[in-house]
């Protein structure tokens, strides 16, 4: 898993090499020179030591950091047949309200058809629906129904109670 790194400890107005950027960030040297190599930092690697620009350092970490937190995109799932994230199958997805706050969405994984769901914020649902339709439910979701059409299950909603079903 890719930490974080304090990138508020690199000054944008100074000028590191390899070893000075490594001790500020707490990282091995051989982390920030990878970098450099394969991950586009932006350095003066014309003569030794190579040198970072402090705000190009900034701005690497910066970028570096969104990445790892759009990881799991928020309208994405965690398929755990694939074990991986997934955009709900047909860009499709049901939300069940559980708390005031939060609800759980839930959605089919297009590469194995298993059922997904994770817990959302109610105030997350509008990025989402920019992104997937989604039908918001008052207790079951319909997606149970729709996994699989042919069979002739009838689910048994144990009252209106907060939901936990066996697909929780
Ligand atoms: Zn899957």
């Amino acid at each position: 898993m890719a930490k974080k790194f304090p990138a508020h400890r690199i000054k944008a107005n100074l000028v590191y090499d390899v070893w000075d950027a490594a001790h500020a960030l707490g990282c091995h040297k051989q982390t920030v020179i990878r970098w450099i190599k394969n991950q586009g930092l932006a350095a003066d690697t014309t003569r030794k030591p190579w040198l970072i620009d402090g705000k190009e350092l900034k701005v690497f970490l910066g970028a570096r950091q969104t990445k790892v937190a759009a990881k799991l995109v928020l309208h994405h799932c965690y398929c755990f047949g694939c074990k991986a994230p997934r955009e709900p199958d047909g860009k499709i997805a049901d939300y069940t309200q559980q708390t005031h706050e939060t609800g759980r969405l839930t959605g089919l994984c297009p590469a194995c058809g298993a059922l997904m769901n994770k817990v959302v914020k109610r105030s997350d649902l509008e990025v989402i629906r920019a992104r997937i339709e989604v039908t918001v439910q008052k207790a079951s979701p319909r997606i149970v129904s729709r996994a699989d059409p042919r069979s002739n299950v009838t689910i048994q909603q144990k009252g209106q109670t907060d939901g936990k079903t066996q697909q929780g």
